[in-house]
């Protein structure tokens, strides 16, 4: 596994928010890209990185509205689920553009329905359900990216539940 790359199993959706609030530590700004079939737990990675924030409200995933703002004290998160997303260029006439400043942190679901206009990510994270736990690998895709998983990294969390 190279140095850009970090696998764990999480196992339980409490952990899966725990380890959520330490990559909202790690990344707080930039492109977060969330990749994992329905139910592969996406959405609850999503509300432990807002719980990093501070907001303890009720997530959901914006299926049908494509994008959920958080406007917190610190910063606007912006939450996509691009999984009803017919074609990548309805993403150019809901002003993709607007959203992606460097100071947002942008989470994005089923980023593959945005290939081609999507923005590059700069952490990817793969869920695949492994029974009752989550198998994740993430991969930095820029030097912010690199960072954010250097920081994981040297966290207990990741070292401790390392598979790979
Ligand atoms: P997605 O957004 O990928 O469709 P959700 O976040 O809505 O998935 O989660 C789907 C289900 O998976 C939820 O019932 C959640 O509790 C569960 N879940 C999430 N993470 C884990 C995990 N690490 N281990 C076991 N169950 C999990
Ligand atoms: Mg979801």
């Amino acid at each position: 596994m190279s140095d850009y790359e970090g696998a764990l199993n999480i196992a339980g959706e409490s952990q899966m928010v725990a380890f959520g609030e330490r990559l909202g530590q790690a990344l707080s700004a930039g492109v977060l890209l969330l990749s994992g079939g329905l139910g592969a737990g996406k959405t609850t990675l999503c509300r432990g990185i807002l719980r990093s924030f501070g907001y303890g409200g009720a997530v959901k995933s914006p299926t049908y509205t494509l994008v959920e703002p958080y406007q917190l004290d610190h910063r606007c998160v912006y939450h996509f689920d691009l999984y009803r997303l017919g074609d990548p260029e309805e993403l150019e006439y809901m002003g993709i553009r607007d959203y992606f400043e460097p100071e947002n942190l942008c989470i994005v679901e089923w980023p593959e329905k945005g290939q081609g206009i999507l923005p590059d990510g700069d952490l990817r994270i793969e869920i695949a359900v492994a029974g009752d736990s989550r198998n994740l690998t993430i991969i930095a895709m820029s030097t912010l990216g690199q960072k954010a998983l250097d920081a994981l990294k040297s966290g207990t969390l990741i070292n401790a539940a390392e598979s790979g």
